[in-house]
């Protein structure tokens, strides 16, 4: 930097004025009353405008079903590469929960 590119510190300030972090503006949910980002489906309920956009009940049950899937999948897989250090395993987390 040379010493002509300098600003002092009225023109670091006068930048720096629109620095400041805004609150981000919420909207009221029409259906369950929880606060959302406006012209965006409310996460809580997945409703927009009082209209079921995505069925977040369904979700979450596939969620959860996809989930329980996938742990069963990496037991079994475990259980097939290794069934002594499995069985070990699954014997040696009841000791160390004590
Ligand atoms: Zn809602």
């Amino acid at each position: 930097m040379v010493v002509r590119m300098r600003h002092n510190r009225s023109q670091s300030a006068q930048r720096r004025s629109h620095h400041a972090l805004k609150a981000p503006v919420l909207s009221v949910c029409k259906n369950c009353g929880a606060s959302h980002r406006p012209h965006h489906m409310c996460l809580e309920c997945g409703h927009y405008n009082g209209r079921m956009v995505i069925d977040k009940e369904a979700a979450k049950t596939a969620r959860e079903a996809r989930i329980k899937a996938k742990e069963e999948r990496i037991q079994t897989e475990a259980e097939q590469i290794a069934p002594s250090e499995a069985e070990a395993v699954t014997k040696a987390e009841p000791e160390e929960q004590k």
